[in-house]
Formats: C-alpha cells, structure tokens, sequence
C-alpha cells in the first residue's frame, strides 16, 4: 500500500496532523515508536481504575482552547471539558482562593485595596495588546520594571506566570508578548483550564479513530533515518527496509528530527535555532489515594517552592475507583538541577513532607505513587529568546519535510505549541497539495 504521508510520532503532534489529513481524505501512515500512543501526554490504565495522565495535564482557555476548537471546526465535534473548580493557593502554610480572573482578585485576601488595583488593571491591560517582535522579544522583568508594583503583587504576578508558562520564577526570561497573550486568551475564555471528560485517552482514541478511517497506525517502529535526495524526500528507513512517501511529518521534537537528517543538507541557520530550543523540566508525581482526602476540584498552586496539583477523580469521578482518589503534582525545576539525581531525590522527598502539611494524613492514605523525573516536559519554553518567531517553521527547506509539535512555531505556549504547530503542519501540507 502506499501513503500520502507519512508521520513520524505518536504524541499530540503526530495523531493531530494525521486525523486532519485522514479527515481530508489523504492517506497516513504513523510510525510510534513505543507501544504506546499519546508521546508525553499518554494516558492509560496505570494501575486497575486508574487512568493516569502523563502528569497533571490540563486544556488551556477551556472550550476557546485549540484542542476543542480543532475537534470543533476541523472534526465538527464537540469535546465533552470539565472546568475546573475554584483555584486554590497554599503559601506559608495557609490555604487562600487563587485569584484568577478579575473578580477573584476583587475579592482576594492577599492584596490590599491598591494592591488588587495594580493587577487587575496589569491582566485587563492584556486584551488592549497587539502581538509584535517588541513585546515578544521584552522580558516580564522589564516589563513590570517601571511599574512599581508591592511585594504582594509581584508574588501573585509570578504565581500566575509560573502557572501559565510552566515555569519556576523565571520573568527575567520569559516572554511578555507570550505571557499577555495568555493572559488575554484566558480572559476571553472566562475560564483558565479544563481537563477532558475521561481523560486524555479519550482524545488520544478519538484522534486515532480518524487516523484509520483512512490510514494506519504501526506502534514498536522506531524510524532510523530520513531518505531525501536532491532536496527531496524520498522515504523512511525502519528496519533497513525503505518505505517510500512523497511527504513526510517529523513529528518529533526538533533535535530528535536531527538525529534522522543528514544535518549538512540543512542551513546553519536552522541548526542554530534548534540548539538554541530549550525544554521546560520538571518532576511529577501520581498518587493513588485509598480514601477522599479532599474535595478541591481546582488547580492547586504552592509558592516557594511553585507547584501545581489537581485532585484529577475530583473532576472527572471516572478516572480512580469508587471512594478512592487520583492526585498528580509537578513542580518545574531549571534545566541544570533535573540529571542530579541526589537532588532530584530529595525535592521528591520534600514534596512528600509539603503535601502532608497540605493535607493532614496524605502520607497514611497512598495505595500507589509514581514519582517521574522529567526532562522533557514542554519541548520549549517561551522566553524572549524562543518564543513563537525564534522556533523552526512547521515548513521545512526540503522538498516534502515537515515538521510538527511542541518544539516547533506554533502560537501558543506549552502543550498549545504543539497542537496548534499540528494544525499549521496539516494546513502547510494540505495547501502546498492544493486540497
Ligand atoms: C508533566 C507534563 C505536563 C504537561 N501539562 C500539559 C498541560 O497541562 N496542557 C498541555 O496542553 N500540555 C501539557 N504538557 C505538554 C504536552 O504533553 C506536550 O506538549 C505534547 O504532548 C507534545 O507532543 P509532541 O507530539 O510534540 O511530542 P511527543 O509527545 O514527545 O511525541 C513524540 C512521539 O514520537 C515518538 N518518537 C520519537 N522518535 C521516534 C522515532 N525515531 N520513530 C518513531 N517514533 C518516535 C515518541 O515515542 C513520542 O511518542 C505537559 C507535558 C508534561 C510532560
């Protein structure tokens, strides 16, 4: 059989791309590596009545988010999303309602009068932006320098940002064209995140429906290498078998697509920008509870160090077995902390001691935990320095290569990077085919 394209990955990039092309009548063929689909946002019965996500994962701006929106008008669709609760804060040891939206910081007790006046008028000033390489290439730090703005205020604004961009305090990196677009997405959604009703496997298996109403899904197949000739694809290696295509998707993040390339078909100016891609990290921890040890059903954030957790079961009842609880946390940590391990072990430990303060009798109650050191959690941060304009193009400079997900220009922030840099894949193919 023959494909008009074929995909390499199986994560959100690689089954995205692939139901859009299906569902305009191409034929694809995925090559997944693992025995298992869904890349970094996989998601399974972990343990029995468990359906554990690949850490805590959320759809950002809720219904207005990109996943919802391409099931909408590319699959006319209607994903079933659960919003999330109330948000809460746990900081020197209290617990306090997270302010997300203009309301909640009306009504906050963590800011004083004026206090709340500074960063309602910070978050609302986000709908007035207009997105350029100024405000991308201007770091948060300098943004606010001017601004004076209180301790609290700065606390509240990095708790959001963290939040937002998956980060640990980092404003002097990161963007503020990024950070504002959120902002201002979030407000337009009137809602921060939601979660899938059944959890992420049930997009995973719906995209993988469309993909073999016209195509095929092979997991266990590593691809070696990428055929091209005179700037031109030509195929896949796997196996030393070559399997020939006009058009291919390296649905991979960008120095793993390398490693498949012949880097001296490709310009400097390319290489340069994939060294210059920087991951977010950090450790992640499921645990099954034996009990209810509380009812939030929002996102749960901590400050010093910053974390945020979910009661998943909380949200959606189907995800853990009746009377028991799926809890997931991830703290982001720097780049050069997550491969020393004497480290690692011991902000897992000290995890454990927080959410026992957290929530008395945490500890007494685990049934299971999967604790997950993760250096790769988004495939690229969104500082000043890799933001959407400095990421590799979904078009690639061969004839017939493209590339798709989280490390790639695609607008958005973390997860949204590679569903929308999938949308733009699919759309980039689907107009150079002339469909
Ligand atoms: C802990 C955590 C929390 C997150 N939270 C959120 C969230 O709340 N919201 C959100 O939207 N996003 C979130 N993300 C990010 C989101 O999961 C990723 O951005 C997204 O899954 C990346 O998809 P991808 O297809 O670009 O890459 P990947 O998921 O890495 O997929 C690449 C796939 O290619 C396969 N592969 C690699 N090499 C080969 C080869 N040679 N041959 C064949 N197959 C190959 C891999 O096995 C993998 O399955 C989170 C990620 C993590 C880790």
């Amino acid at each position: 059989m023959t494909f008009d394209v074929l995909i390499v990955g199986g994560g959100f990039g690689g089954l995205i791309s692939g139901a859009i092309l299906a569902n305009k009548g191409l034929k694809v063929k995925i090559f997944e590596k693992k025995n298992i689909l869904g890349g970094r946002a996989n998601s399974f019965e972990y343990k029995p009545g468990y359906i554990v996500d690949y850490g805590i994962h959320a759809i950002r701006f809720s219904k207005k988010g990109v996943i919802p929106t391409i099931f909408k008008k590319q699959f006319k669709q209607k994903l079933q999303i659960i919003d999330y609760g109330e948000g809460k804060l746990f900081m020197d040891n209290e617990w306090n309602d997270l302010p997300l939206s203009i309301s909640a910081i009306q009504n906050t007790k963590l800011l004083n009068e004026n206090e709340k006046e500074q960063l309602s008028q910070i978050l609302a000033g986000a709908l007035s932006i207009k997105l350029n390489d100024d405000l991308l290439n201007l770091s948060i730090k300098d943004w606010l320098k001017d601004k004076n703005l209180s301790k609290n205020t700065m606390k509240l604004i990095t708790i959001i940002t963290d939040l937002l961009c998956v980060s640990y305090n980092e404003i002097d990196k990161l963007s503020t064209g990024e950070f504002l677009d959120g902002i201002k997405k979030a407000i337009n959604a009137g809602k921060g995140s939601s979660y899938p009703s059944g959890g992420w496997k049930f997009i995973i298996d719906e995209l993988v429906k469309k993909i073999q109403d016209n195509g095929e899904i092979q997991t266990k197949s590593k691809i070696d290498k990428i055929i091209i000739n005179n700037n031109k694809v030509e195929g896949v290696l796997i196996n030393n078998d070559t399997i020939k295509a006009e058009n291919i998707i390296l649905a991979i993040p960008i120095n793993d697509a390398l490693s498949l390339i012949d880097n001296n078909l490709l310009p400097e100016s390319l290489i340069n920008m994939a060294k210059n891609t920087t991951p977010t990290c950090g450790i992640s921890i499921d645990f099954g509870l034996k009990r209810k040890v509380s009812d939030i059903d929002g996102l749960i954030t901590t400050y010093n160090p910053f974390t945020m957790s979910c009661f998943t079961s909380n949200l959606d009842p189907n995800v853990a077995p009746n009377n028991e609880q799926l809890f997931t946390i991830l703290q982001p940590l720097p780049n050069s902390i997550i491969n020393n391990k004497q480290e690692t072990d011991k902000i897992i430990q000290n995890i454990y001691t927080m959410l026992n303060k957290m929530f008395p009798g945490f500890n007494e109650n685990i049934s299971w935990k999967r604790p997950i050191v993760m250096p790769v959690v988004d495939g690229s941060t969104v500082y000043t320095s890799t933001h959407r304009n400095k990421r590799i193009s979904v078009k690639s400079p061969i004839d017939g290569l493209y590339f798709s997900g989280d490390s790639y220009n695609g607008p958005g922030i973390g997860g949204d990077i590679a569903h929308a840099s999938a949308l733009l894949c699919a759309q980039t193919i689907l107009e150079d085919l002339n469909i």
